[in-house]
């Protein structure tokens, strides 16, 4: 048995599989463990591992091979990934981002390690990737993103067929650029003040207007015009960072997920399309961007297509 683990800001979700290409089942998710020691998110996993063998009759000793996508940036200690997630390490902006917890790191693959003789660990939206090549809307693509709108922004890349991961394993982690100077004020949780997941992912979007992301965006659909101009403003930010994926690396299709992204696709698709058509054309005229083609569950699938 394979368990599928995807770690996020918010949740953290578990499913087991018997294979790469059987359903997943017994799903499970709950809030990320963000107290205690730094060693809470991955006894949380294993705690979920266990739960869901004993609710579907399975014997826990058969799980051999757990994929992890995680939010990242990571850290290498002794070879071996440690989280030093913004969303998640509480000690990296330190008080004022508001967390509870003062970790720099979150230790993951060590503790996994111990327990499972097969441990893979990769950034999620760089996993969330690789499933989109298998199984949704970038299948047939050797040079495309998936780009996660989110409680953070996270991007995995493909140039060329070949998926990039970088020194650290922190590749594609554009959420981190700068697009603008629209707002110093807004503190990521990385540490910076005024990067693109400071100024649009749905954590800052609740800090900066002091609406929770859904009721600003179902406001603009309304037509309420004070959320029409914020959430213009946040396309323009999104999309001069998806114009720079574009044009540095000559990408064809670039696969949209994330719950802000997914939950107002049909508002914010022709609204961050049209901070890229008519930009420099010959690079940007062969380009599309397209919602995500597993959806909702490419998460679940990130995973998975960490098991071969
Ligand atoms: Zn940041």
């Amino acid at each position: 048995m394979r368990a599928c683990v995807d770690i996020g800001g918010t949740k953290v979700a578990v499913s087991l599989s018997a294979d790469s290409t059987s359903p997943l089942i017994g799903r499970r998710s709950e809030p990320t463990a963000k107290t205690g020691d730094n060693d809470a998110v991955a006894q949380q996993i294993l705690r979920l591992i266990y739960q869901i063998c004993a609710e579907q009759g399975i014997d826990a000793a058969s799980v051999d091979r757990v994929g992890v996508s995680s939010a990242g940036p990571f850290v290498l200690r002794d070879g071996l990934f440690e989280l030093a997630t913004p969303n998640i390490c509480g000690g990296i902006a330190g008080p004022a981002r508001g967390l509870p917890n003062n970790w720099m790191t979150a230790v993951l693959e060590a503790p996994l390690k111990q327990r499972f003789s097969h441990v893979r660990v990769e950034n999620d939206a760089v996993a969330a990737l690789e499933a989109e090549r298998r199984w949704g809307a970038l299948q047939g693509t050797d040079h495309c993103a998936y780009v996660t709108w989110s409680t953070g922004v996270g991007v995995g890349l493909c140039v060329d067929g070949r998926v990039l991961h970088g020194k650290n394993g922190n590749a594609g982690h554009a959420g981190h650029s700068f697009v603008s100077d629209d707002d110093g004020n807004a503190l990521c949780g990385c540490g910076n003040r005024g990067d693109v997941e400071a100024l649009v992912a749905g954590n800052s979007i609740a800090r900066r207007f002091g609406q929770p992301a859904p009721d600003l965006f179902a406001a603009a659909a309304a037509g309420e015009p004070q959320a029409l101009a914020t959430t213009e403003a946040l396309c323009r930010v999104m999309g001069r960072m998806l114009y720079n994926l574009i044009a540095t690396l000559d990408l064809e299709r670039i696969s949209l997920g994330g719950s802000v992204f997914w939950h107002n696709r049909d508002f914010l698709l022709p609204r961050l399309a049209a901070e890229i058509d008519g930009k420099l054309a010959a690079l940007t005229r062969d380009a599309v961007l397209v919602p995500a083609g597993l959806g909702e569950r490419v998460g679940d699938y990130a995973a998975l297509a960490l098991l071969d």
